[in-house]
């Protein structure tokens, strides 16, 4: 059986008046993360950690921030299209492990949310798909709420 790993990270800054969309899903939130698309940093990462594991570049490359196609786009959309691509090779995932870090809201009452939407977008079952979250305790641009950021490893197999 072949086997790949791959990791993503990325960090949106957060401001009054944006949305804060995360996992596919807009939070009710005193601060919304600034984006060229809708700023889904979750999601963003999981593309980045599939992107990785198979050495095809990161998110940037393939949905550029240069080009009005993606201004304000649902980012769904760009994991089901990363998700295709990793697909059309015919790769499936073990699992995916996420950790947002974000200072408030609370991501408790959301996460199972979050992993269903995920977990329906990579056709996977939601106890493949784990979203953790994080404060910093106050400390760096998270604990000051200037900004979200979030980690993601995914595990894809073949055969
Ligand atoms: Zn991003």
């Amino acid at each position: 059986m072949d086997i790949r790993i791959g990791y993503g990270y990325d960090v949106h800054r957060l401001e009054a008046g944006e949305e804060l969309w995360l996992g596919g899903l807009l939070l009710p939130s005193e601060l919304g993360a600034v984006g060229h698309s809708d700023a889904d940093v979750l999601l963003h990462v999981i593309c980045d950690a599939l992107l990785g594991a198979l050495a095809l570049g990161d998110i940037g490359q393939h949905f550029p921030d240069t080009n009005s196609q993606y201004k304000g786009i649902d980012s769904k959309k760009l994991l089901k299209a990363t998700w295709n691509l990793v697909k059309s090779k015919g790769w499936e995932v073990g699992n995916v492990d996420s950790t947002v870090c974000l200072q408030s809201p609370k991501l408790a009452p959301h996460i199972n949310s979050m992993r269903e939407c995920i977990a329906g977008i990579l056709g996977a079952d939601i106890d493949q798909v784990s979203v953790k979250a994080t404060t910093t305790e106050k400390l760096g641009f998270v604990g000051t709420s200037e900004g979200i950021s979030a980690h993601a490893v995914v595990f894809l197999k073949k055969g």
